[in-house]
């Protein structure tokens, strides 16, 4: 697992200047709470919160909670509740038992408002939503509230009635009464409470009325004893009202909201509601679908833990709005894969070659490194006989100026880990497409360990035995939008998809060593890139991998 990295970020600086002597909370133990919505799945955004969240409790020797927002009664799903809690493992967290659902303080958010309605504080409004729109005023024109002066007792008999389910939706609302003159509209007396007669997935038909996220949230916070709610940046407008419900409540205690910026990448969205469209209208395969930015589609991906964290150290905690390069995701990837992945041989579009000088039905086994970047990974035997693959591409009837690699009477080459061979010429079918190509090896040239001291002019090329090797499906990936900005406001997303997104090649062939290859694995197929295993796909007698990332790294720091 990464270590998190030391730096100072301007959080750890606030928090710092909270726990020491004389700051609000000297003496506390540091307690922060990751609160996901419960109606899709994690994406690398949520990372980024995870890794502040539970990253800087662990930094303080402090707690993180684990707190499903369902304050909303829309869209919630075991389904999504259980995967966010895989994913969290997934990424090396842990919140013990402090595992909550929003939906738990129902009764205690209602108490609170009745707390705030008997303090002359909240009021009953009858409003409806197009009015309440009317008369909100604007930057010059406070808000207009006729409800406001209603005395606490009437408040008090209507909002009972709200709960009781004497009103149809949106009858009428519960307010703050703070300032309708605010240049803050979150302050404009804010709704507080609402009539909604729906079901809800863990509180059934207990209640038709449903506190608004800004007045549960800073609630649930200092009910769990959070002293650092840790949030993104559009919640800076909110944070005002966020300690005005602290403050005029009697919750135990008042915790600090801290705002950063959200995570953004290139050439994907980072929405909830966008991904769970593009599942929708079957633009992907689901939120595992590999090209996703789910953590789930990252990990079928290949991705890991450790290279996942690792960016979002990197890109670090800022508290304007940034936009990462996705070439830098698969930079972070590539560097973790590199020293970690076992290398293999595997041909993606086969071509036949045939060792002419090779004696049929021979076979001999050489010994290659599983990785030479850790030499503890130990050595594997792979076999070598007449008849074997290479990809197409590494040899031409015509050489074309500087090809290195294989053409009749070219240069001579390596098969990696084996013999020094020499192409003698091709077969074609008759439409003149090659189905063969001809070489003779040098058998002095054996163990094709290029400190063997010869100057071979040409290219070192893979292949595989075609004796023992398995025949596999390849899934390459590109960006799932061509557009480097699809979330950019107004834009049409989805006309910004990239057509070509999927490549899926059949009748690959990988070394006999793959045959029981299951995820979670990564294997750097060489000179080609990084590939693993699909967890749903993949199986023995069926070998399905995906590309995690190519080999060449595409990005350039500071770009
Ligand atoms: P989405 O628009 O994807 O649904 P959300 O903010 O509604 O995002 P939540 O499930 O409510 O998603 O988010 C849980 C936490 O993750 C929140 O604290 C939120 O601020 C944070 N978060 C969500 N997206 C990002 C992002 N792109 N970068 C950083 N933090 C994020
Ligand atoms: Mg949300």
């Amino acid at each position: 697992m990464a270590e998190i990295t030391e730096s100072k970020n301007f959080i750890h600086a606030f928090i710092e200047e909270d726990i020491a002597e004389g700051g609000r909370f000297a003496g506390k133990t540091v307690h922060t709470r990751f609160p996901p919505e419960p109606n899709g799945y994690l994406h690398i955004g949520h990372c980024k919160a995870l890794i502040i969240d539970f990253g800087t409790a662990e930094k303080y020797g402090g707690m993180c909670n684990l707190r499903m927002d369902d304050t909303n009664p829309t869209k919630e799903d075991v389904e999504f509740v259980e995967a966010i809690q895989e994913d969290i493992h997934w990424l090396g967290f842990d919140w013990g038992d402090r595992f909550f659902y929003g939906s738990d303080y129902f009764e205690k958010d209602y108490e609170y408002a009745v707390e705030l309605i008997k303090k002359g504080l909240a009021y009953v409004c009858e409003l409806t939503p197009e009015q309440f729109k009317e008369y909100r005023g604007d930057v010059n024109t406070p808000a207009v509230s006729p409800y406001r002066d209603r005395p606490i007792e009437e408040s008090l008999d209507l909002f009972a009635r709200m709960r009781a389910g004497e009103f149809e939706d949106n009858k009428y609302t519960l307010r703050a009464k703070i300032d309708l003159a605010s240049g803050n509209f979150n302050m404009r007396d804010p709704v507080l409470y609402r009539i909604r007669h729906m079901h809800h997935h863990r509180q059934g038909d207990k209640w038709c009325i449903y506190p608004m996220y800004d007045f549960a949230h800073p609630i649930q916070d200092a009910l769990e004893g959070i002293t650092h709610s840790l949030c993104s940046l559009e919640f800076e407008n909110h944070r005002p009202l966020y300690n005005w419900v602290v403050e005029n409540v009697s919750v135990p205690c008042h915790p600090r909201q801290i705002e950063f910026a959200r995570l953004g990448i290139d050439h994907t969205v980072l929405s909830k509601r966008k991904l769970r469209a593009l599942i929708e209208n079957g633009y992907v395969s689901g939120w595992d679908d590999p090209r996703m930015p789910t953590l789930c589609g990252l990990r079928r991906r290949g991705y890991t833990p450790a290279a996942i964290r690792n960016f979002c150290e990197s890109v670090g905690v800022a508290k304007s709005d940034n936009t990462i390069e996705f070439a830098f995701l698969e930079s972070c990837l590539r560097k973790d894969l590199d020293a970690t992945a076992q290398r293999v041989m595997a041909v993606l579009k086969p071509v036949k070659l045939t060792i002419t000088n090779y004696p049929e039905g021979q076979s001999e086994s050489f010994e290659v490194e599983n990785n030479p970047n850790n030499p503890a990974d130990g050595k594997r035997s792979i076999t070598f006989s007449r008849n074997l693959w290479i990809e197409a591409d590494d040899f031409l009837a015509e050489p074309i100026p500087k090809y290195k690699r294989l053409y009749p009477d070219g240069p001579e080459c390596r098969l990696k880990g084996a013999y020094v061979i020499k192409c003698t010429g091709c077969v074609k079918d008759e439409d003149g497409n090659v189905i063969e190509v001809l070489a003779t090896y040098d058998p002095d040239s054996k163990g094709g360990d290029p400190s063997d001291g010869r100057k071979i002019k040409g290219a070192t090329i893979h292949w595989v035995d075609a004796a023992n090797c398995f025949d596999a499906e390849v899934r390459q990936y590109s960006n799932l939008f061509d557009d480097p900005d699809p979330d950019a406001a107004g834009k049409d997303y989805l006309a910004c998809l990239n057509p070509n997104s999927l490549e899926v090649l059949t009748g690959c062939k990988v070394e006999a060593s793959l045959a029981d290859a299951k995820a979670p694995a990564s294997y750097q197929f060489m000179r080609l890139g990084f590939f693993c295993p699909d967890s749903k796909d993949c199986a023995p007698g069926h070998l399905v991998f995906n590309r995690s990332v190519s080999l060449k790294d595409g990005f350039k720091p500071g770009k």
